[in-house]
């Protein structure tokens, strides 16, 4: 019998509106490995906040509130209390508040700490802002994906499809961007030994082609 594959972790990393969750996507299928988008994370515990009318203001009363939080990932939908809120997920409100909640270090650490349990086994791409610096410092491949703020901008408005105003994901990107890469729990950065890729001028395809062949000249090392 040959010997078994090793299977490794993919971090991808990078701005709101770069792709992440769709390449990661594609990339976990062409290899036939996991795919966790943590962003739905940080917004499924928003959702949680507002539906359960949390004043954000306050980390101790979200924490005291997250504590009621059972969130379980599944064919890329995210359940909470056993209720799939997927659809939830982009909605203006969350898009709203997603950056102060997941800029406190306490929600940082829980959901951190989830997704370092889900990942554990290896054969996952992880898409984020921290994955290649906090969540999987070891992941064997890193990558930090970036587009132009314009092309970034029109990736969201196809992928809402039309249903949120340009002007308003053009001024969310940028809070959200400002936000993420300034707060001091898990800021938005690339790892050091990240590789960097521009996605401006590529398609989804194209990107995907070279991080799977990234990832097999690193599996097969
Ligand atoms: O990737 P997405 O736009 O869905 O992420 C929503 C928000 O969640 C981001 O603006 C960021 O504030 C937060 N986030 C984070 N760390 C991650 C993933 C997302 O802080 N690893």
């Amino acid at each position: 019998m040959g010997k078994k594959r090793k299977r490794i972790i993919i971090a991808i990393d990078g701005p709101a509106g770069a792709g992440k969750s769709s390449v990661a996507s594609e990339v976990a299928r062409e290899l036939g490995y996991s795919h966790l988008d943590t962003g739905s994370m940080y917004r499924g515990a928003t959702y949680f906040l507002l539906k359960n009318n949390i004043p954000m203001g306050n980390e101790n009363d979200v924490l005291t509130e997250l504590k009621k939080m059972k969130m379980d990932m599944a064919d890329n939908k995210i359940l909470i209390n056993n209720e799939d809120i997927t659809s939830f997920l982009r909605t203006k409100e969350v898009e709203r508040h997603v950056s102060w909640v997941s800029s406190l270090p306490g929600v940082r650490k829980i959901l951190v700490q989830k997704q370092r349990e889900i990942a554990r086994e290896g054969g996952f791409v992880l898409d984020g802002r921290d994955i290649g610096t906090q969540v999987c410092p070891d992941a064997e491949l890193k990558i930090f994906l970036s587009a132009s703020p314009e092309i970034r901008v029109k990736r969201r408005y196809l992928q809402l499809k039309g249903n949120v105003e340009l002007d308003f994901i053009r001024k969310d990107l940028k809070r959200r961007d400002e936000y993420d890469k300034n707060r001091k729990a898990g800021p938005l950065k690339p790892a050091e030994d990240a590789i960097f890729l521009d996605t401006s001028h590529l398609t989804r395809k194209q990107v995907v082609e070279k991080i799977v062949r990234w990832a097999w000249e690193v599996i097969e090392n």
